[in-house]
């Protein structure tokens, strides 16, 4: 079965429930450049992923090779997923791939996506309909397709509309288009607008009469993919000012990914502009250490917890064994903080003992202040966890079962396709000492620069000492080591 997804716009969160079902199911997925590649991190991790995008003027593949892969793939009866941007039948060729699917009886479904046409004036504040401004929207390819360069549309027709013009593909013809619209008899001071990279971070817009309009959007420089809106309602900015002032901060989130997805979806909810930087992938060390951790739980009197992830993946592994929860009855639970309490807490289970501060020093030292001399503490933590923790349970003579389950490894190509936006960023949040290692293994110097015109934040101050390690001087911390005091600090 194929399903053509629409992927929405720009940011990511616009993935429809149904789109994203999809996506963390599917066996194959098939994606271009105007879907958002953060998408891909839904997916399982047997999914197989394949690229069929192209650059504007530079076709890297053909409708026709995509329609073969697709094809190809249905064939297979593989869960495949067509990622498309924003919506599969706008300006999307969906039909296209439709008639190829058809043709070789592979079945197939439609899932609509949030379109830019309305999207993407939707967030620069510009309503496509508006009560006695505008009574229809038109939706038009900017694109030229004819072999003389001439755009393909009745510009005639177009300049008597009464309605809110809306050109998708047009940004490398405006002047053209804005000229025909002019020439055949609409008001060169009818407002129009154009909007960049929308839904975005780095979402840009201009608005000015027709007349003018080609001229900024050239001396600003504005980059496709953008939308061109004409009509009476591009006047109109329907974004809260005071809103539009903390958006403007853009901030970076570094760590593993459940960091960052935590970390930027609060900053998302305080209406800060949050850019995911997390290059860290979690990897399980494997079977054996599991066999060694649930080998030893019945031996231990408590289970320690340092991280969000250690957690996540113990009660993922608890699963694929249908280990029965009333197993852990004779433990005790600690952990290092609020994230991770939270973590257990979602699996049911509250734990015994949380420090004031959330360290993994002091998770060491208050726990081993706690026990007596029959306990025994087991600890299932990642290969890279602070070696503190060893020499205080060592110190105080109590039995600690340390024993890695997982690995954090580092996403080179992600960090490709990010470095670009880390320009023009006011501010980097790091959640852990691995992610400050990551960050200054894949950082060139350019990039290390940078980081002395931003506020850095670390988590903690084992973070903030790592970063100073490495040279960083001006790192701030919050109250406490938690996503909560981090976002009240930005805030502040
Ligand atoms: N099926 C897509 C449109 C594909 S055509 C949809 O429904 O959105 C590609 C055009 O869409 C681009 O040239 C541009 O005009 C527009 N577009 C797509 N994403 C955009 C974005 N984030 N910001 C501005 N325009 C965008």
């Amino acid at each position: 079965m194929v399903y053509l997804v629409g992927a929405g716009p720009g940011d990511k969160d616009y993935i429809t429930v149904k789109g994203l079902r999809l996506i963390e199911k599917c066996d194959v997925i098939i994606y271009d450049r105007l879907a958002n590649m953060e998408l891909l991190t839904y997916t399982k991790a047997s999914c197989e992923k394949i690229y069929v995008g192209k650059q504007n003027g530079y076709h890297t593949m053909n409708q026709e090779a995509i329609n073969k892969i697709l094809v190809e793939q249905g064939k297979e009866n593989k869960l495949t997923v067509r990622l498309k941007g924003g919506d599969p039948f706008v300006f999307g060729r969906g039909g296209e791939e439709i008639l190829a699917l058809e043709d070789q009886g592979i079945p197939y479904e439609v899932v609509s996506g949030v379109t830019s046409a309305i999207s993407v004036p939707a967030s620069a504040g510009i309503p496509l309909t508006h009560r006695k401004l505008s009574q229809s929207i038109h939706i038009i390819t900017g694109h030229t397709a004819t072999s003389k360069n001439q755009l393909t549309q009745d510009y005639e027709h177009l300049a008597k509309v009464e309605g809110t013009l809306v050109f998708l593909m047009g940004l490398s013809n405006i002047e053209k288009i804005t000229e025909q619209l002019i020439k055949y008899g609409k008001n060169p001071c009818t407002p129009a607008a154009v909007v960049s990279k929308g839904t975005t971070n780095a979402q840009i817009s201009v608005r000015a009469s027709l007349e003018k309009i080609g001229q900024i959007v050239r001396e600003k420089n504005l980059q496709a993919p953008a939308i061109i809106i004409v009509g009476e309602v591009a006047a109109l900015n329907f974004t809260c000012t005071r809103l539009e002032e903390k958006r403007k901060l853009r901030v970076g989130v570094t760590g593993t990914q459940s960091f960052v997805n935590r970390c930027t979806a609060m900053l998302q909810e305080n209406n800060i502009t949050s850019l995911d930087m997390g290059f860290m992938v979690v990897k399980e060390t494997g079977q054996e250490t599991w066999q060694q951790v649930f080998e030893t739980l019945p031996l231990s009197t408590w289970l320690a917890f340092t991280s969000a992830n250690g957690v996540r993946l113990f009660f993922a592994e608890c699963e694929r064994r249908r280990f029965d929860r009333r197993e852990l009855a004779h433990v005790k639970l600690a952990v290092i903080g609020s994230g991770t309490r939270e973590a257990l807490e979602n699996n049911g289970i509250y734990p015994d003992y949380c420090p004031n501060v959330y360290t993994a020093e002091e998770l060491a030292k208050g726990l081993c202040g706690q026990l007596s001399s029959e306990d025994r503490v087991l600890m299932p933590r990642a290969v890279k966890g602070s070696k503190m923790v060893n020499e205080i349970f060592a110190g105080e003579q109590k039995v600690l079962y340390d024993i890695p389950t997982y690995d954090v490894v580092y996403d080179r190509e992600k960090w490709e396709r990010k470095r670009e936006e880390m320009r023009g960023l006011d501010c980097l949040v790091f959640g852990s000492t691995s992610g400050v290692e990551g960050f200054f293994q894949m950082a060139g110097e350019k990039e290390i620069q940078q980081l002395s015109n931003m506020r850095i934040i670390a988590i903690g101050p084992v973070t903030r000492e790592a970063l100073q390690k490495r040279g960083v001087e001006h790192v701030e911390i919050g109250e406490q080591c938690c996503i909560e005091s981090l976002v009240k600090l930005i805030v502040r």
